[in-house]
């Protein structure tokens, strides 16, 4: 019998392509698999990708979702609670049914679930005699925090409702380096977030397979605490191995949105290490004034940039520049809005990479040994910022002024440390060391692989054996 998986991603970019390269390493093992989306993001997929990038091993379906507008908390919190009705416990079990009727031969043989959408799914798996596993595409230290947040508590670092007692920095974690008071993650999203955090945490802890978007070189001491109570196993970076070995090929990354890859030609007519890129992922939203600031900071800078401008990354409105921005940067700027972004932080033309801190950037960055400089936004993207640029030295922060807008100045300063002095260089030889690391976790014998394997024959086992 062939292994049958059905992968259950979260709604959302940052969450559907790690679940997706995951789904090609299972599919390169002989499984099967089953990718279910929401209908919105299903219907983008095809749209945004040719017919023929899927594998035909990977079965994409659907159920009908869409997220609805979410531009206050409470409506993030609907949206969030939307999603779990939608594509709850009872949506996934008639899922099930259905493929297991149609499948006479190939039946389900185990269930892996994002960690955000794994909630009620544990006795599922259990009435339809499956294993499930979570995937959590973020970071250990994010499960971490949410996970030991009684310690917290008790240790007095922060109030039972999830608000940090003082306002510096503070080892919230023992395992953990000291963190920003507004690092926490849920702060963002209140009370709400805190709890949905609280909540996941405790579900998913009686969970055998929790699998992490992460390798041990770079969270040990988060790991090798949390390994105390929990299954972990950081089984990344999860990058498409085209990207690591040159002879490779996979066909298995469709993205929500079409990639613009003229800018790859673009890029192939820049120095070596000479281009900065910016992108703020699939999320990261500017006001007028913010997107004014970067544009002079990018003016100033002289340098050649690649700029991702999202339809959506001004609230309500195309994105305004600056009078006479385009035309002044027309020989040495493109840009683009959606990248192909592996392929854009592989070329050997890119010095930097200006992130929003998703994690997904952050491993892509890693891996391929980008420096980056720092502009978290929300969620999990502060800590990732704290890791970055206070654990491993890989970037830079860029700081906001009292009104939130990091000023074109703060900007070029960056830009020049980064690139020009003796502290940009120590970051840069970083950079290039780790990504040695990352890519060797994930060869044969590595911690990544060996994880993977782990999580490859349980899988693999039958149920009766
Ligand atoms: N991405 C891309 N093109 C872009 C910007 C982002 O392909 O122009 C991809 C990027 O490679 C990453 C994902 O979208 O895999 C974004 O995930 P991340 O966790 O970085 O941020 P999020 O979108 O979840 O905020």
């Amino acid at each position: 019998m062939v292994p049958h998986a059905l992968l259950i991603p979260f709604p959302a970019q940052g969450h559907i392509n790690p679940m997706m390269q995951l789904a090609w390493k299972l599919v390169s093992h002989g499984f099967l698999l089953t990718f279910l989306n929401s209908d919105s993001n299903h219907n983008s997929i095809l749209k945004a990708n040719a017919p023929n990038s899927l594998h035909d091993n990977i079965r994409m379906i659907s159920v009908p979702f869409e997220f609805p507008v979410m531009d206050t908390l409470e409506g993030v919190g609907n949206g969030m609670d939307a999603v779990e009705k939608c594509m709850g416990p009872s949506v996934i079990d008639r899922v099930i049914q259905e493929i297991n009727a149609r499948e006479e031969e190939n039946k389900l043989t185990c269930i892996i679930a994002d960690a955000w959408m794994s909630f009620g799914l544990h006795p599922l798996a259990t009435l339809h005699k499956v294993p499930l596993a979570v995937f959590h595409t973020a970071p250990v230290s994010i499960f971490a925090i949410h996970y030991f947040i009684t310690n917290m508590v008790s240790l007095g670092v922060v109030s039972s409702d999830g608000i940090p007692k003082q306002d510096q920095k503070t080892k919230y974690l023992p395992s953990m380096p000291p963190l920003r008071s507004g690092d926490l993650p849920w702060l963002w999203g209140g009370e709400y977030f805190f709890r949905k955090g609280t909540r996941m945490a405790q579900e998913i802890k009686h969970i055998k397979w929790i699998l992490f978007n992460s390798f041990l070189e770079i969270e040990a001491p988060v790991v090798e605490t949390l390994s105390k109570e929990v299954g972990v196993y950081p089984i990344g970076p999860l990058i498409p191995p085209e990207f690591l070995h040159s002879t490779a090929s996979t066909k298995v990354l469709p993205s929500l949105r079409k990639h613009e890859t003229e800018c790859l030609q673009w890029l192939d007519k820049q120095c070596t290490h000479s281009v900065i890129y910016i992108s703020f992922g699939s999320t990261g939203i500017m006001s007028e004034k913010q997107v004014e600031e970067l544009a002079l900071g990018l003016d100033a800078t002289q340098r050649p940039f690649l700029w991702v401008v999202r339809s959506d990354l001004m609230k309500g409105s195309e994105a305004i520049l600056p009078a006479g921005f385009l035309e002044r940067v027309r020989d040495r700027g493109c840009i683009v809005s959606w990248a192909p972004q592996l392929e854009v932080l592989s070329h050997p033309s890119l010095a930097c990479f200006v992130t929003h801190c998703g994690w997904n950037s952050v491993q892509e960055s890693i891996t391929m040994g980008v420096p980056m400089l720092c502009w978290p936004y929300f969620a999990d993207q502060f800590i990732n910022r704290t890791y970055v640029v206070d654990v491993w030295k890989l970037g830079l922060p860029l700081d906001a002024n009292s009104q939130g807008i990091r000023e074109k100045e703060e900007f070029l300063k960056g830009v020049e440390i980064l690139l020009e002095s003796e502290q940009g260089l120590e970051i840069r030889e970083e950079a290039r060391k780790l990504k040695g690391i990352a890519r060797d976790t994930i060869k044969d014998g590595g911690s990544s692989w060996n994880n993977f394997n782990l999580f490859l024959t349980a899988m693999k086992r039958q149920p009766n054996e």
